[in-house]
């Protein structure tokens, strides 16, 4: 059996409401299974690069990147019209501009973001409390328990994707499901302006057909370790045992045992703490001329400040990972008495952090920066470093 999927465009999803209100379609997923919660993803639609074009006419149906066209300039964001072109974001704008000669760049404008963010974070809140962003464009909402009255997890998506489409002019898809991880694959899943419900016992054949780069966490390179040990969709990671995950991905076996069955019991946590902040990259050959290393780290400067800036983070500890080409690794750290003031600062730090290691005994094949000591992480809790939120390329 398939999963189906149904993308919804907004002009008939309120004719679809209204069936659904009639007693036409009753929206089983309002029971609940033991444990199960009531998930929505929601997950705005290439955000900046669409915000960019709701606010110049000019840039609409053009293939868009948002962030600096120069020598080491990053795209934060693209348009769908630019993705057609393989463009990507964190890509390299050189990159980007070869793959798609007539696309447009456009400097980014954190106002204009903030302010849809904070729009759509209203929305969210009037149909629950527990709003987990993990970014400005989208969040992880629990609405098990149903406070307006609105009748399914379905419907409430819907009518979140209507009021944001209203209030913003921009289009967001959702997922629907029992679980975070299924509700994010599902999000994903009928992108743009779409949604996909995955309903309870429909999870772990969900994630069997998808590939497993897609799944959270994962990230690129994480996907070609996998490659490298015959997984490449979820069924064939189901396959695997958990003593197998657990010696080739240490902590994140258990995390991929269960999501590979489509179980996730991660709660949503609303007011989450982040613990740290950073991006890495791994070099398609092996870097160890100073001036290479120096250009790197110029790129890892671009693209984590970029990071920083958008999660509005302080913090006040920045930290150097290097990997050497026999996949030995180090680390070197600074804190600061004060947080990093600007990224001229966070940028010196990075280059002393280096120059002290120079010249290295070997090429390095990743290098990362992250910053840590956040403001507001006063809480020692359990939690670890968001390790999804470090695989950038
Ligand atoms: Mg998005």
């Amino acid at each position: 059996m398939k999963t189906v999927c149904r993308a919804v465009p907004l002009s008939f999803q309120k004719v679809y409401l209204r069936q659904m209100s009639n007693g036409e379609d009753q929206g089983s997923d309002t029971e609940d299974e033991g444990g199960l919660r009531k998930i929505i993803h929601v997950d705005m639609d290439a955000f900046f690069a669409s915000v960019e074009q709701r606010d110049d006419p000019e840039l609409r149906g053009k293939p868009v990147a948002v962030g600096g066209s120069g020598g080491r300039g990053v795209v934060a964001a693209a348009s769908y019209e630019a993705r057609k072109f393989g463009v990507r974001s964190a890509m390299p704008s050189v990159t980007a501009k070869r793959l798609c000669p007539d696309l447009i760049f456009v400097r980014h404008r954190f106002d204009a973001y903030k302010e849809a963010s904070a729009t759509i974070r209203e929305i969210f809140r009037y149909f629950t409390p527990h709003v987990e962003p993990l970014s400005l464009d989208e969040a992880y909402l629990d609405v098990t328990d149903d406070i307006h009255g609105i009748g399914s997890a379905t419907r409430i998506a819907q009518l979140i994707r209507e009021r944001i489409k209203e209030q913003t002019n921009l289009t967001a898809s959702a997922g629907v499901s029992y679980n975070k991880f299924i509700a994010k694959l599902a999000s994903d899943q009928n992108k743009p302006d779409g949604m996909c419900v995955i309903k309870p016992g429909e999870g772990a054949q969900f994630v069997a057909s998808l590939p497993v780069r897609r799944f959270h966490g994962v990230g690129p390179k994480g996907a070609e370790k996998m490659a490298k040990l015959g997984i490449e969709t979820g069924a064939d990671l189901a396959a695997k045992d958990i003593e197998f995950l657990r010696a080739n991905f240490g902590s994140m076996g258990d995390y991929l045992y269960r999501a590979a069955r489509g179980i996730d019991l991660r709660p949503v946590r609303a007011n989450r703490i982040r613990k740290s902040l950073g991006g890495e990259r791994t070099y398609s050959e092996d870097i160890s001329s100073g001036a290479a290393l120096r250009e790197a780290m110029d790129n890892i400067i671009d693209i984590v400040w970029e990071r920083i800036e958008r999660a509005e983070a302080k913090g006040r500890t920045i930290t150097l990972k290097l990997k050497y080409n026999d996949f030995t690794s180090l680390t070197r750290a600074k804190s600061l008495t004060e947080n990093v003031a600007d990224k001229l600062e966070f940028a010196r730090i990075g280059h002393e952090l280096l120059e002290e290691l120079l010249p290295l005994p070997m090429p390095i094949r990743l290098m990362g920066l992250t910053l840590s000591n956040l403001e507001g992480d006063s809480d020692k809790d359990e939690r670890k470093p968001d390790t999804a939120q470090l695989s950038l390329l």
